[in-house]
C-alpha cells in the first residue's frame, strides 16, 4: 500500500492511532536491539493490529476517528431524532417510504448507494424534492470496504460525492460505511472531503429480520431525543407477508415519535451548530 503520511494526515490521527504507531516503533526498536525480543515484539504488534481491526468492525467506535452516533445535546433537548434510511434508492420501496414520512410530517436522511441513485435518478430527486436529505453511503457498497486502502477509499467516496451531487443537486456532508465497517485509513479521507462519519444510536437489523415487531422493539426500547435510528429501504428483509420490513415498521415508529413528542429531522438540520 503506497501511502505517505503527510503532516496534515498526522495531525488527523486519533490518540489511539498515534499510540499504535509509537507502539510499532517501540516494538521494532526492541526487536533490533534486545536479544531474544523479536518474538515478543511481533506478538505486541499483532495484538495492536487485533485492537485496530476490532475498532474498525465496531460501527459506533471512535477509536479510529470522529464518529457521530447521536445528535448533539441541543438537538436532543429540542426533542429531535434522526431517522436514517440506508442502501436505496429502491424504485418500489422508497416512494412508499416517502409517502409514510409525508403522512406523518417527518423528515429523514437517506444514505444512498451512489450507483443506485444514478440508476434511479427520479427517485433520488423525489427524496430531495420532499424535503429529505441524501447522504453518501459509498458508490457501490463494497462488502470488502473495511479492507480497502486510502486510494480506494478516496475513489469510492469521491465518486459517490460526484454522482450524488449531480443527481440530487446537493453535495453530501455525511458519510456512513457499509454495515459501519471501515479501517484506520478512512478518517483522513473523510477529513479531506469535508465528510462527517455518522453511525447510529439504535438499529433494528431490518435487512436480516423479517419480524417487524422485533425490529420495532429494537428501535424503540429507550427511544429518546438525540437518537439516530437506522432502517433500510434497499436490501430490506421481507415480512412473512412478503412486505419490505421498513414499510411495516415505519407507521408504528412514526406514531411512537409523535406520542413521545419527538420530531425527526435530517442530519444536516440535527447536526447544525
Ligand atoms: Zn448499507
Amino acid at each position: 500500500m503506497s501511502y505517505t503520511a503527510t503532516d496534515s494526515t498526522l495531525r488527523l490521527l486519533t490518540p489511539f492511532v498515534g499510540a499504535s504507531i509509537a507502539w510499532h516503533l517501540l516494538a521494532l526498536a526492541a526487536a533490533v536491539s534486545v536479544p531474544g525480543a523479536a518474538p515478543w515484539a511481533l506478538a505486541a504488534v499483532a495484538l495492536n493490529h487485533l485492537v485496530i481491526t476490532a475498532a474498525g468492525l465496531t460501527p459506533r467506535s471512535t477509536l479510529l476517528g470522529r464518529n457521530v452516533s447521536r445528535l448533539p445535546a441541543a438537538a436532543a433537548a429540542r426533542g429531535e431524532v434522526a431517522i436514517t434510511i440506508d442502501d436505496g434508492p429502491d424504485p418500489d420501496v422508497t416512494p412508499a417510504v416517502l409517502d409514510l414520512l409525508d403522512a406523518a410530517g417527518q423528515k429523514a436522511t437517506f444514505f444512498c448507494i451512489a450507483e443506485r441513485a444514478a440508476q434511479y435518478p427520479a427517485v433520488a430527486r423525489e427524496i430531495v424534492r420532499r424535503g429529505h436529505s441524501i447522504q453518501n453511503h459509498t458508490a457501490r457498497h463494497r462488502h470488502d470496504f473495511s479492507f480497502l486502502g486510502p486510494r480506494a477509499y478516496a475513489d469510492e467516496l469521491g465518486r459517490a460525492q460526484r454522482i450524488l451531487a449531480q443527481v440530487s443537486g446537493q453535495t453530501p456532508s455525511c458519510f456512513r460505511a457499509p454495515a459501519g465497517f471501515r479501517n484506520m485509513f478512512l478518517a483522513p479521507v473523510l477529513q479531506r472531503m469535508g465528510l462527517t462519519l455518522v453511525s447510529w444510536t439504535r438499529r433494528g437489523f431490518d435487512t436480516r429480520e423479517g419480524d417487524a415487531q422485533r425490529v420495532l422493539e429494537r428501535l424503540t426500547r429507550g427511544l429518546a431525543g438525540g437518537d439516530i435510528i437506522l432502517l433500510h429501504d434497499g436490501n430490506a428483509a421481507r415480512s412473512p407477508e412478503g412486505l419490505p420490513v421498513v414499510l411495516e415498521v415505519l407507521p408504528p415508529l412514526l406514531a411512537r415519535l409523535q406520542a413521545q413528542g419527538l420530531r425527526s429531522v435530517t442530519l444536516p438540520q440535527g447536526l447544525a451548530p
